[in-house]
């Protein structure tokens, strides 16, 4: 599918629930969210075939998410499921780690290609600060499990905290040496109800890159991602940098993204959504639905002018 702006779009990131096993100070107030009414979030059978659809028309890649996609019942056979589409060429997941070590075989097994997990300290005290609660020794756990799986390649999402863990960069960095895993940096961005919050904590990924001048440029093959690729030398491993907020990549976005609440939103960073939930329910083919979806896909973002959106990230999965 190519968008009016002539990007190529195969890229869909299906949240699977909005609930979350975790309070991550940047993601989920510590109240919790206004949750959806039961009826509205998409029953497993309902992602599947809009999954279906996505990939018929063109999508190759999927990603599933949340709020924590492993607290959603069904999600093995919602795996299990879009593995055996035809078109699917990489089904991955970004999960918090927390109930890894226990699904990571399962996950393997039914098609899952592979995770990314989100650690933004390594810590337990700090983990648990940032998490509300969260214990550190099951995430690792689960990492070391997926690796032995072969959940492969696994990526370590770190979002960048200023006072919270610029102090851990060079640790992280480190990880790349021995292990073959992808760290990649993240700019914490301002959304839904906690976008004050990371206003306030927001740290410029430069920072990486001024800390650690021994890292070499490399190239990234997959040029729709929005990581810049660095390496240690003789690092195993690589160093992502993940900028929306200092540099933008919308020209070469490729991705649409389908809330546990049956809405498309074409853009991270607008508000403007497709209830396509409410079109397959009523039974109408979804497809033009989907051309719809495609053509009104914005050229960019306005973050920088202030333009926040209001649902939280919990609900749209990052
Ligand atoms: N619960 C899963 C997890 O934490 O990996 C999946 C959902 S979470 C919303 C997906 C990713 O979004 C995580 O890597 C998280 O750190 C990131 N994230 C959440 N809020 C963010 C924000 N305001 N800015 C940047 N990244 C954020
Ligand atoms: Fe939960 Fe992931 Fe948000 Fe943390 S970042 S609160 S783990 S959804």
């Amino acid at each position: 599918m190519i968008d009016s702006y002539g990007r190529k779009i195969n890229y869909l990131r299906i949240s699977v629930t909005e609930l979350c096993n975790l309070r991550c100070k940047y993601c989920m107030p510590e109240k919790g969210i206004d949750k959806c009414s039961h009826n509205d979030i998409l029953r497993i059978e309902e992602f599947l075939k809009i999954a279906k659809s996505f990939v018929s028309m063109g999508i190759d890649k999927i990603r599933i998410t949340g709020g924590e996609p492993l607290v959603r019942k069904g999600v093995l056979t919602l795996i299990k499921g879009i593995s055996q589409i035809e078109g699917v060429n990489d089904l991955a997941m970004t999960t918090n780690g927390i109930f890894l070590k226990e699904y990571a075989k399962d996950l393997k097994e039914v098609g899952l290609n592979r995770v990314n997990v989100s650690l933004d300290t390594l810590n337990a005290s700090k983990y648990k600060h940032i998490t509300n609660g969260g214990n550190i020794s099951k995430v690792l756990e689960g990492i070391e499990e997926a690796k032995k799986v072969g959940l492969t390649p696994i990526k370590l999402n770190v979002v960048l905290i200023k006072d919270f863990n610029e102090d851990e960069i060079e640790d992280f960095i480190n990880l790349t040496k021995d292990y073959e895993i992808d760290v990649r940096f993240i700019e914490l961005m301002p959304i839904g109800a906690l976008k004050y919050w990371a206003l306030n904590r927001y740290l410029s990924s430069d920072v990486v890159l001024e800390k650690n001048k021994e890292l070499i440029k490399i190239e990234n093959a997959d040029k729709s991602s929005p990581a810049k690729y660095y390496k240690l030398p003789n690092g195993k491993g690589r160093v992502g940098i993940i900028n929306p907020i200092s540099c933008k990549f919308c020209d070469n976005c490729n991705r649409l993204r389908l809330t546990a609440d049956g809405k498309i939103k074409t853009c991270l960073h607008s508000d403007d959504e497709t209830d396509i939930g409410k079109v397959l329910r009523s039974g109408e083919n979804i497809d033009n639905t989907i051309v719809e979806i495609v053509n009104s896909k914005p050229k960019e973002h306005n973050l920088e002018q202030g333009d926040y959106i209001n649902r939280t990230m919990t609900t749209i999965g990052g």
